[in-house]
C-alpha cells in the first residue's frame, strides 16, 4: 500500500440508518429467486471466518521480515502456497525475473556545523520484541540512485511545485542542494520526480510529527502513531508513468523477453534519495537558517522554528544501492465456475492482495493476506459443501508490490486478452486491517453494490452493520489514501481510485471495474520497523475481529458478483458522477481563458445518467445479452493509445497523479492545465466517442 495522504476532506453525515425488517429486497443483481439462494449462501459464507485463525496465519506470516526479492519474501511465497493449497483450491506459482534494489550502505552525516551521524537505526522497544533486527536498520528508498555528495540542504516543506514556487518567489536557489522534504500530502516518487525538475541534487523526505507522529496522538507502543525514531522505507520510482519492472515497461517479464537498459528507463530516479526518522531529520532542521518558514503551513511539529535554509546546515550521504535483477513469486489460487453455461463459468472475479512487505508487515500487506487466506479456506469449504460460484473467482497474491507494483503489472500485462474478454471485476484488498472502520475506493457503477455488501456485515463491535459505522463515520481518526468526486448524496462516501497498489494494471491498463478496500484507522507506524505483528495485537485489531470481518465482506463482495444473475453494476452512477467531473474540468478551462467544447462528452454522460440500475426483468436471453454489454462496458472508457506522454495508462476517466490520488479525465484536464489548445479539443473528442461506446452498448443491451 502507498499511503499518500490523509483523507482530502472531513464529512459529517445525519443519515438514518435504513430501516430493517420486514421483506428484504433482493440484493442488486439478483432475481428474488436466486436472492433466497444467494442468502443462504452468505449466510454459510459469513458464518466460517474466526478471529482466532486470523491472528495465527497473522503471526505465522509476519515472523520475519519479507522484502520482495529476499529469501524472507520466498519463505511466505511458499507458506502462502501451502496454505491456498490445503484449502482445495487449484494453485499455482509464477514467478519473473524483474530489477529490484537493494541497500548495501547508506550513510547519512550532519557536517556543517557540527558532526553527527544521522541515517540511525529504529529504537528497539522492550515491549515490541520485532523491534530489534539488524537486516532492518538501514533507512533507504528502493531505486535511489548511489553516490557520494556533501551540499547545503534547503528545507522545501512537502516537496511539491508550489512550494519550490514559493521558495522562488523568497529568492531561494534549490539547484544542487539537498532537498528536505516532509512525507505526504504526495508520493515520495512525485516528490522525487519534482525536486529532479528543479535541479536538486539529492532528496531527504522524512516523517514529521504532524503528520504521524506525536502531533497526532500517543505513539507505539502507548498509542498507533509513529516514535520519533520510526522512519518510512519505500520506493523511489515513477510508476505514475508506467508501473511494473522497469526494464520491460509495457510487456511481461518472461523468459527471453526484451529488456531495454536502465538508462532508458523514463520511472527510475536520477538523483539519490533517503527517508530519515524525524529524529534525524530534527538535526538538520535545527541547523538551518535563512529565512524562517515563510507560511505557517509549512511548520511542522517539532518543538522549534522552522527554517528553510539553505545551510549553513551541510549534508553528506553516501548510498551504495545496487538495482538487481531477481526472481519475484506470485501465488494465484483458482476456483472454477459451476455454471453450466462454459461462457459464464470461465468470467472471472479477481481478489487481489500482496505478500511483500518492507518489514514485518504487520498492517501492509500481511493484514490483508491473513484475510485472503482466511477468506479462500472458506471459500474452499463452501465449494465442498456444493455452494461454487457460478463464475470463476481467482485470487492473485502478488510479489514485489512495494517496488513497482511489480508482481500484478507483469501477470496483468501477461494475461491481459483473457482479462479484457473474462474479468468481471478486481476486488483488491492490501492491508485489509488497521483499524475499525471500512474505508473504499471504487468505480462509481460499484458504490451501490459496496452499500448493500456492507449492510450485510455486522460490526465486530456491536455498532450495527460495517454500513451504519461507515455511515456514521467522521472521518477524523481514518488515513485513507482516497479522494472524493463526483455526486454528493446522503450515503457513504466511496473514494476514487488513484494507484498505490494492486488493481493499478487491471484498472488503468485492461479497463477491469475495481475497488480497493480496508477497516482503516490511526496508523503512524507504516512501511517502519513497528508494523509488526505486536503493533497489531496492540493497537490495529485487538482480537484481530476486524481481520475476519473483512474475510465475511470480501467473500460476500466477491460471491455476488460471481453468482449474480445480472452483473451489479450501475452505470447510471458512473454517468452522474462524470456529468460532475465534466462540469469541474469546465470550469478549469473557463479559469484558464481556454475553450473546450464538452457538450459531447457531457451528452454521452446523460446517456449513462439515464440508464437506470441494472435489471434482472426479462428471460435468460435478454439477460445474457445484458450481462455481456456490462461485462464490456468498462472497457469502453479505455484507449489502446492511452493517455499523452504515458500510453500504458488506458482508461480515460481515472489515472493516478504523481501524488497517488486519483486525477479524473486525465487527458482533457492535463491538456487544459497544459494550456494546449488542440490537444483539449482532442482529449474531449476521445472522452465523447469513449463515453458513446459504452453508452450505445449499455443502451442496446437494455432495449432502448
Ligand atoms: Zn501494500
Amino acid at each position: 500500500m502507498r499511503t499518500a495522504c490523509t483523507r482530502a476532506a472531513a464529512f459529517s453525515l445525519l443519515l438514518a440508518t435504513p430501516a430493517g425488517g420486514g421483506e428484504e429486497r433482493p440484493p442488486l443483481g439478483f432475481t428474488a429467486e436466486s436472492a433466497a439462494r444467494q442468502r443462504e449462501i452468505e449466510a454459510a459464507l459469513v458464518a466460517l471466518p474466526s478471529a482466532a485463525r486470523c491472528e495465527s496465519l497473522h503471526a505465522q506470516l509476519t515472523r520475519a521480515p519479507h522484502v520482495a526479492g529476499t529469501d524472507g519474501s520466498r519463505r511466505v511465497a511458499e507458506e502462502v502456497l501451502w496454505r491456498l493449497r490445503e484449502t482445495g483450491l487449484e494453485t499455482e506459482m509464477v514467478s519473473y525475473d524483474v530489477l529490484l534494489s537493494f541497500p548495501r550502505r547508506v550513510e547519512v552525516e550532519l557536517v556543517t556545523p557540527r558532526l553527527v551521524r544521522l541515517a540511525r537505526p529504529e529504537a528497539e522497544l522492550p515491549e515490541d520484541p520485532f523491534s530489534r533486527e539488524a537486516s532492518l536498520a538501514l533507512p533507504w528508498h528502493a531505486y535511489s540512485k548511489s553516490g557520494d555528495l556533501t551540499a547545503d540542504v534547503v528545507y522545501v516543506n512537502r516537496g511539491q511545485a508550489e512550494d519550490y514556487d514559493t521558495l522562488a518567489k523568497l529568492g531561494i536557489d534549490v539547484r544542487g542542494k539537498i532537498a528536505l522534504a516532509r512525507y505526504f500530502a504526495g508520493y515520495r516518487g512525485g516528490k522525487s520526480l519534482e525536486a529532479e525538475r528543479r535541479g536538486v541534487a539529492a532528496l531527504i523526505t522524512y516523517s514529521d510529527p504532524a503528520e504521524d507522529g506525536y502531533v497526532q496522538g500517543d505513539v507505539y507502543p502507548k498509542g498507533p502513531w509513529g516514535p520519533e525514531t520510526h522512519f518510512q522505507r519505500g520506493a523511489n520510482v515513477y510508476d505514475f508513468i508506467v508501473p511494473g519492472d522497469p526494464l520491460t515497461p509495457g510487456w511481461a517479464s518472461v523468459a527471453g523477453a526484451r529488456r531495454i537498459p536502465e538508462s532508458e528507463s523514463k520511472v527510475l530516479p536520477r538523483i539519490l534519495s533517503v527517508p530519515l526518522s524525524f529524529q534525524d531529520a530534527r538535526e538538520i532542521l535545527q541547523a538551518l537558517g535563512g529565512p524562517v518558514r515563510p507560511h505557517p503551513a509549512w511548520q511542522g511539529g517539532g518543538p522549534f522554528t522552522y527554517h528553510v535554509g539553505p545551510g549553513p546546515a551541510q549534508v553528506r550521504l553516501s548510498l551504495d544501492i545496487p538495482r538487481e535483477v531477481r526472481t519475484i513469486r506470485n501465488v494465484i489460487a483458482r476456483l472454477p465456475g459451476s455454471d453450466p453455461d462454459p461462457a459464464v463459468a470461465s468470467q472471472v472475479v479477481l481478489l487481489s492482495n500482496h505478500h511483500d512487505a518492507w518489514t514485518y508487515g504487520g498492517v501492509d500487506p500481511s493484514s490483508g493476506t491473513a484475510t485472503a487466506l482466511e477468506l479462500a479456506r472458506a471459500l474452499g469449504d463452501l465449494a465442498r459443501r456444493g455452494m461454487r460460484p457460478r463464475r470463476t473467482i481467482v485470487l492473485g497474491i502478488w510479489d514485489a508490490e512495494e517496488f513497482t507494483l511489480t508482481g500484478s503489472t507483469e501477470w496483468g500485462e501477461e494475461h491481459a486478452e483473457e482479462l479484457r474478454a473474462k474479468a468481471v471485476a478486481c476486488l483488491n484488498v492490501d492491508a485489509s486491517t488497521s483499524g475499525d472502520r471500512l474505508s473504499v475506493s471504487a468505480v462509481p457503477s460499484l458504490r451501490q453494490f459496496f452499500h448493500e455488501v456492507a449492510r450485510r456485515i455486522p460490526d465486530p463491535k456491536g455498532r450495527g452493520s460495517v454500513y451504519d459505522v461507515w455511515a456514521s463515520d467522521d472521518s477524523t481518526s481514518g488515513r485513507g489514501y482516497g479522494v472524493l468526486a463526483g455526486e454528493s448524496t446522503g450515503e457513504p462516501k466511496v473514494a476514487i481510485l488513484g494507484s498505490g497498489s494492486d488493481y493499478t494494471v487491471f484498472f488503468n491498463h485492461v479497463g477491469v471495474p475495481s475497488a480497493d478496500f480496508l477497516f482503516d484507522g490511526p496508523y503512524g507506524v507504516y512501511h517502519s520497523i513497528y508494523d509488526s505483528h505486536e503493533w497489531m495485537r496492540r493497537q490495529g485489531d485487538p482480537g484481530f475481529r476486524y481481520h475476519a470481518a473483512m474475510a465475511s465482506l470480501w467473500g460476500v463482495a466477491a460471491l455476488r458478483l460471481a453468482n449474480a444473475d445480472v452483473l451489479p453494476f450501475d452505470y447510471s452512477a458512473y454517468g452522474r458522477d462524470l456529468v460532475v467531473y465534466i462540469d469541474e474540468v469546465e470550469a478549469l478551462a473557463r479559469q484558464r481563458r481556454m475553450v473546450v467544447d464538452l457538450g459531447p462528452a457531457r451528452h454521452q454522460a446523460r446517456r449513462l445518467a439515464a440508464l437506470g440500475p441494472p435489471s434482472t426483468a426479462g428471460g435468460p436471453e435478454e439477460r445474457r445479452r445484458r450481462n455481456e454489454a456490462l461485462l464490456m462496458a468498462e472497457r469502453d472508457l479505455t484507449r489502446p493509445e492511452g493517455l499523452p506522454g504515458r500510453p500504458w495508462f488506458r482508461h480515460l476517466v481515472y489515472a493516478p497523479l504523481p501524488s497517488y490520488a486519483a486525477e479524473t479525465l486525465p487527458g482533457v484536464r492535463e491538456a487544459i492545465i497544459d494550456n494546449d489548445t488542440a490537444r483539449v479539443s482532442a482529449q474531449a473528442s476521445n472522452l465523447a466517442q469513449a463515453l458513446r461506446r459504452a453508452a450505445d452498448r449499455l443502451e442496446a443491451a437494455a432495449g432502448r
